[in-house]
Order: C-alpha cells, then sequence, then structure tokens
C-alpha cells in the first residue's frame, strides 16, 4: 500500500500536504467518519482523492454537480487515476462501460449524483457488492434546508450508510455557517464523527469595494489591468448579462453571457467557451459558478450588491482556486440596499424575510466599512482575525473613501418635503445652509429645516445633493425650470433608516492608487519570464483542444508559473514542478520542455 504522501507527489505532483488535509487523510484512513469545512480553494479534493488511491477498494464520490463531474474525472484520469462518473448525461452505453469497470474491480473512484444513487434501490444493492471502502460526500452542505442549495435527496444519504456498512464516510463543505454545520453533523449519519475546520481565510484573493457610480468606466479601469486573465462578473438580472457582455465586445473584450434563461445548448456552450480560455470573461447572474471549477480565474466583479455574505464569499472564492493573487471587486450603492429589501419583503414567509434583511444589512455593511475587509468577512464566519489584513482596499488605500451622509440625506429630503417639491438645487442649499439671501422667500425661512445644515458650506451642500441624485435618493424633475424631488428610496431613507454612503471627496477614477493594479496579471512582472508563460500558456491550450479537456485540467497556471521559475531542461526537473506527477510527465513532459528549451537557447 502506498502512503498518502508517495501517492500525493507520484499522481499529483505536490511535494507536500496543505493546511488540515494530512490530518483529514490521517483521520479518513483510521475509518472514521470525517467532516471536513473548507474554503474554496482549500483543496478539499485531494482529502478524498489520496484516500481513494491508498485504499484497497472503490470510494464513491457524492456530488451534486452533473455538469463538473467530467472535468473531474478527465483530471484524474490524465494523473494516472482510474475514475469514471454516472449521471444523466450518459447514454445507455456509456453506463454500462461503468457498470463493467465496477464489476471488474477497476475503479478507484466513482462519482455519482445523488438523483441517480438514489433512483431505486438496484443500484445501491450493486454498489454495495463493489466493495465501497470511502464514501465522500462533496457539497455536503446541500442536506441543509438553511442553506442556499439544499438537494431533497441529500436527506437519504444516511441511507446509503445502510448499504455500504463497510464505508468511512466524509463530507465536505466550503459553508462553514453554523446551522449548516448542525445541519450536516445531525442529518447524515455520521457516527462521532471527527470534524476539521480550516481557516476560511482566502489570502491570495485582494477584497474591493467601490462606490457604483460611472461603473462602467472603472470596470473599463479596471479589466484594463487585467490583460489576458479569466474573470467572472456577476450582476442580478438576465438582461444585464446580455447588455454588459455586449458593450464590453464592443471595447474590444471577449466575453460571453450566461444565465438560466439562455438555451440549455448556448449556455453550455459558453460555459465550455469560458473553461477552455476561449473568451476569458463570462458576465453571468449568480446561476454561473456552481458547476465552475475553473481554477485561473483572476478575479470576481459584482456589479450589484449580493443578498447575503455567504453567497458573497461563495462567488468571489471562484478566484484564485490555483494559489495565485486575484481580486473580488464590488460595485456598491444603496440603492441597491433598498431594491433587494423591496424583493426581500415581498415574500410572505415572515421569518424568512426577517433572516433575509438581516442578511441585506449585514452585506451593506460590508460595502460600507472603514475598517479591514478580511476581518470583517472572517469575523462573519466566526473566525479571529488580525486588524489589518494589508490586501483589502480600506488597508491599502487607508478608510474613508465613503463617508456617512445618512444624517445629510434626511436633511435634504425633508427640506424637499417642507418646500413641496417644488425647488430647485440652489434654493434648497440656500434653506438649508440658512442664508439671508434675499432670494430666499420670508415665510421659508421660518421652516424647521432652515439652517439645519449650516454646519455645511453651500458648496459641500451642492455636491451632496449632486451625490444624492446619483444615488437615486433624490430626482430632478425634466423641464426648464428643473425642481428636486422624492423617490421611492427617500421614504425608506427617511421611515427605515437606511444609511446612505457617499464618496468623501468627488469621484475619481479607479483602481490608480492600488498597491499592485499589474501584479495579479499573469503577465505581469513578477512573474519569471512572462513570454514563456505565454508560450507555455499557448501550448496548453493546443493540448487541451485535442483532448477536449478544459486548459486547466493540462496543467494549473500554478503549475505553469513554477514552470517559468524553475526552467526545468530534463525529465527529472520537469517532475519537481509542483503539478506535475508521473503520469503528466509522461504524457506532456516532451513537449514543454521542449518549448522551455527552445526559450531558454533563444532569450
Ligand atoms: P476545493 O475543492 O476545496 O475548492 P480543490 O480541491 O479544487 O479545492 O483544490 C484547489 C487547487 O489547489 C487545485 O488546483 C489543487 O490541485 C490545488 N491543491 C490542492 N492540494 C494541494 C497541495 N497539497 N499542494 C499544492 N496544490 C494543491
Ligand atoms: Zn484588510
Amino acid at each position: 500500500m502506498p502512503s498518502p504522501l508517495q501517492v500525493l507527489e507520484e499522481h499529483f505532483g505536490y511535494t507536500t500536504f496543505r493546511g488540515k488535509q494530512a490530518e483529514v487523510i490521517d483521520s479518513v484512513l483510521s475509518g472514521n467518519d470525517t467532516v471536513v469545512l473548507m474554503p474554496t480553494g482549500g483543496g478539499k479534493s485531494i482529502c478524498y482523492q489520496v484516500p481513494a488511491m491508498v485504499l484497497n477498494g472503490l470510494t464513491l464520490v457524492i456530488s451534486p454537480l452533473i455538469a463538473l463531474m467530467k472535468d473531474q474525472v478527465d483530471a484524474l484520469r490524465l494523473n494516472g487515476i482510474e475514475a469514471a462518473f454516472l449521471n444523466s448525461s450518459l447514454s445507455g452505453v456509456e453506463q454500462n462501460q461503468v457498470y463493467q469497470q465496477l464489476e471488474n474491480g477497476s475503479l478507484k473512484l466513482l462519482y455519482v449524483s445523488p438523483e441517480r444513487l438514489f433512483a431505486g434501490n438496484d443500484f445501491l444493492e450493486f454498489l454495495s457488492r463493489c466493495n465501497v471502502q470511502l464514501i465522500a460526500v462533496d457539497e455536503a452542505h446541500c442536506i441543509s434546508q438553511w442553506g442556499h442549495d439544499f438537494r431533497p435527496e441529500y436527506l437519504q444519504l444516511s441511507k446509503a450508510r445502510k448499504w455500504l456498512k463497510d464505508a468511512t464516510m466524509v463530507a465536505l463543505t466550503a459553508t462553514a455557517d453554523e446551522l449548516t454545520r448542525k445541519d450536516i453533523l445531525d442529518k447524515l449519519g455520521l457516527s462521532e464523527p471527527n470534524v476539521f475546520v480550516s481557516s476560511f481565510n482566502r489570502a491570495n484573493i485582494e477584497y474591493h469595494v467601490q462606490p457604483k457610480q460611472q461603473s462602467f468606466d472603472r470596470l473599463l479601469d479596471f479589466l484594463a489591468t487585467k490583460s489576458n486573465d479569466s474573470g467572472i462578473i456577476y450582476t442580478l438580472s438576465r438582461k444585464q448579462t446580455e447588455q454588459l457582455s455586449e458593450k464590453l465586445n464592443a471595447h474590444g473584450f471577449k466575453a460571453l453571457p450566461y444565465h438560466a434563461g439562455l438555451a440549455r445548448e448556448v449556455r453550455d456552450q459558453h460555459q465550455e467557451a469560458f473553461l477552455k480560455d476561449d473568451v476569458n470573461i463570462v458576465v453571468a447572474t449568480i446561476a454561473f459558478g456552481m458547476g465552475i471549477d475553473k481554477s485561473n480565474v483572476r478575479y470576481v466583479v459584482h456589479m450589484n450588491m449580493p443578498k447575503n455574505i455567504e453567497g458573497y464569499y461563495q462567488e468571489t472564492g471562484r478566484a484564485g482556486r490555483d494559489g495565485l493573487d486575484s481580486t473580488a471587486l464590488l460595485f456598491y450603492t444603496a440603492g441597491d440596499l433598498f431594491q433587494l429589501k423591496q424583493f426581500a419583503m415581498i415574500d410572505d414567509n415572515e421569518a424568512q424575510s426577517r433572516v433575509m434583511l438581516r442578511k441585506l444589512d449585514e452585506m451593506a455593511a460590508y460595502c460600507e466599512l472603514t475598517t479591514c475587509r478580511r476581518k470583517y468577512l472572517l469575523n462573519y464566519f466566526g473566525e479571529e482575525a488580525p486588524n489589518e489584513c494589508g490586501s483589502c482596499d480600506v488597508c491599502l488605500n487607508g478608510p474613508g473613501e465613503m463617508m456617512d451622509a445618512t444624517e445629510e440625506a434626511k436633511m435634504a429630503l425633508s427640506a424637499v418635503i417642507r418646500l413641496k417639491e417644488g425647488r430647485g438645487i440652489r434654493y434648497t442649499v440656500l434653506l438649508l445652509t440658512g442664508s439671508d439671501s434675499k432670494d430666499l422667500r420670508d415665510e421659508d425661512t421660518w421652516l424647521p429645516t432652515y439652517g439645519v445644515g449650516k454646519h455645511h458650506s453651500a458648496r459641500e451642500w451642492n455636491r451632496m445633493i449632486r451625490e444624492f441624485i446619483k444615488l437615486e435618493v433624490l430626482k430632478v424633475s425634466d423641464g426648464l425650470y428643473p425642481v428636486l424631488q422624492l423617490t421611492g428610496m427617500s421614504r425608506a431613507i427617511l421611515r427605515e433608516g437606511i444609511p446612505v454612503m457617499i464618496p468623501v471627496k468627488p469621484s475619481k477614477p479607479a483602481t490608480k492608487k492600488t498597491r499592485k493594479t499589474a501584479s495579479n496579471s499573469a503577465a505581469d512582472s513578477q512573474l519569471q519570464h512572462p513570454e514563456l508563460f505565454e508560450r507555455l500558456r499557448t501550448l496548453r491550450k493546443l493540448l487541451a483542444t485535442n483532448e477536449s479537456v478544459p486548459a486547466f485540467v493540462v496543467f494549473s497556471d500554478a503549475a505553469l508559473r513554477d514552470m517559468c521559475e524553475k526552467l526545468p531542461r530534463s525529465r527529472d526537473e520537469f517532475l519537481q514542478v509542483s503539478g506535475v506527477g508521473r503520469n503528466k510527465l509522461e504524457r506532456y513532459g516532451t513537449e514543454f520542455l521542449k518549448v522551455i528549451d527552445q526559450y531558454v537557447v533563444t532569450a
């Protein structure tokens, strides 16, 4: 029997376990039921794939992500591991092939969807004769009704246990809130499990929030620093995804939309194109991502405020799975909060809408932070964190990009109400500052709002009111004599105390002053030999296309980077590259070595 470390080196090309992987694998191999809470990109797969190779029998992997199974299985095969999957996408002939492999015991891992597993007892009965040693329940949070991905079939998993008595169970998830964790322990039918909780910190992701004004220009500025890198841009509506992706294409980017309203084939096509690096940007609703395991996503942008921290963290977590520097950028306006609150309240389930409203406030609070964003996120998931991370916008640029102007907004609103929505900006400012200008009508100087804002200059009030208009706290009527009027949000601000945040100074173009704007890009200066990286990337794409697999299945960006650093010149040296195991050496070594050789000789 090989040791776990041998398997890791031989098949995955890695030299050390990461985080809690070694402990988890120990627990699993000792036959203890095990629960693993690890963030996206933390390396959960290794936690059951390595034991699968050590154990003498079959490992059953249960996953709701049908779209992912093929890539995962392809990746395992390229690492020299016998794996297969069974789900509704396979033809009858293909299924029979898998059955045969199961019968002759040649498989180490079988991926199966819960629907498939519980479609009658026949299949479980069959599996009970296949020497299943380990059951890995991926995305284990799907068992929780409290989560956003509840799958009723997951509730039957304890039944699988009864059929497969010898098997140890390992449950894995990247969702770590208390309720979900409790559900996993309660409902999965685990016996005295060992629970491993990793830090949820994604140290390689930089968090940024920017005001939503001129967000498209800001987005262009941001993308300009990303060259060929892959990224996901989330928007709220289907229409927005299409409009934004069109606009991006018009500006010379390669983008495709993705949302649940597109025909199945179109959706699959767009996803494929992204996975295979044919386009580098997908503009999507949150329907996109569950099925995405692309390791070299360099940035995730939210054009709107997400509904809760859990979702936001999961979505941003799709960046940087390969451990390389990545960016999460969110555009925020209090207007989004207001709009989302309205949706949340339509729900006729009172308890649930209360939870949703609270989560919206927590999300807005994140956007309005003047302290470290990473700390807030980690504390949210119940983790301690230092006060400064050094890699969020607040830590990098200092606080105070935004200011709380809720009181000022209320003053301006009550002035507009007192003036019966009949006056323009200039007049309203005269009233707020308590001006003695003759333009102000006598009776208006008796209004309670007269002079309430005199601690700000007229000029500052002008600026703030313009910001309020941009945020749709107020609006200006059309016509020859435009007057200030209320909006749907005005009432919410007065009655429900929704905070109004505006930039401290007039908004300036984005991203210019960040610490290392370009260093996230694969073609940056920190990268050794960027030109070689591009050549290797081209070769990877070529090979991947030939084999009909996504590029990152051939080699991750991290592996290509390591090649640029180590500049291997022999097979032995190539084997030292992180992510190169025996199988990949045999399969790809010659070609990659040739490109590296050429580069070194001519450079
Ligand atoms: P998760 O499922 O937790 O999101 P993955 O299992 O997809 O994470 O792993 C994320 C990335 O980290 C993958 O590219 C994987 O190959 C890499 N990885 C996992 N474990 C290690 C390790 N011990 N050393 C180096 N890279 C690793
Ligand atoms: Zn920070």
